[in-house]
C-alpha cells in the first residue's frame, strides 16, 4: 500500500502523530487499517514488527505525545509519555571510532520508544517549533523549519487556501 497521508516527512514522533489525519470531514487512523502499520514503517524506512502488539504499542506512544504536546503541563500525560520512556534505555559506551549507542529495548516497543525519545529531544531544542496545523479542523503536526518561524499551516493548498477563503468569504 502507498502511503496515503496528506503530510509526511516530519520528524520521527510528529510523523507518528500524523498517522491520524481528517479526510472529507472525517477521521482516518493509517494503524488501524489493514497493513496500515506495515505501511507507516515502510514510508519511514523502518524495520519493525507490524503485528498487533506493535500496533498497538505505536497507538499507545502516538496517543501519549499527543496528549503531552496538547496539555503540556498535565501531569496525566507527562506520565503517559513516561510510561513509554520506561520501556527502553539507551547505553553509551566509547568504540574505537568514537561513542557507541546500545538500546535496551523490546522489538516491539524499539519504534515508539525512539519517537518518544525523540520528540523529548525537540521539544528541548525546538519546542517553539513544535505546532499543530492552525486549521481547528485539522489534526496534523509539523516542525516549522521556516527561517521566520511563520508556518501556520500543515499544507497551504490543504489548509492555508481553505483559510484565506473562508476569511474572504467573512469579510465579503
Ligand atoms: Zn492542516
Amino acid at each position: 500500500m502507498a502511503d496515503p497521508r496528506p503530510l509526511t516527512g516530519e520528524p520521527l514522533p510528529l510523523d507518528l502523530l500524523n498517522t491520524a489525519w481528517v479526510e472529507d470531514g472525517g477521521p482516518r487512523d493509517l494503524l488501524a487499517e489493514d497493513g496500515g502499520v506495515a505501511t507507516w514503517l515502510a514510508s519511514r524506512g523502518l524495520a519493525a514488527p507490524a503485528d498487533g502488539r506493535a500496533r498497538a504499542a505505536l497507538v499507545e506512544a502516538r496517543e501519549a505525545l499527543r496528549a503531552l504536546l496538547t496539555a503540556p503541563v498535565d501531569l496525566a500525560a507527562r506520565e503517559r509519555v513516561n510510561a513509554v520512556l520506561a520501556r527502553g534505555a539507551e547505553r553509551v559506551r566509547l568504540g574505537p571510532d568514537g561513542p557507541v549507542r546500545e538500546v535496551d529495548v523490546a522489538e516491539t516497543w524499539r519504534v515508539p520508544w525512539q519517537a518518544a525519545t525523540e520528540l523529548v529531544a525537540l521539544r528541548e531544542r525546538h519546542g517553539d517549533r513544535i505546532r499543530r496545523c492552525a486549521n481547528p479542523e485539522c489534526v496534523l503536526w509539523f516542525l516549522d523549519v521556516s527561517r521566520p518561524g511563520t508556518r501556520r499551516w500543515c499544507s497551504m493548498a490543504a489548509c492555508g487556501n481553505r483559510e484565506k477563503a473562508r476569511r474572504h468569504a467573512t469579510a465579503a
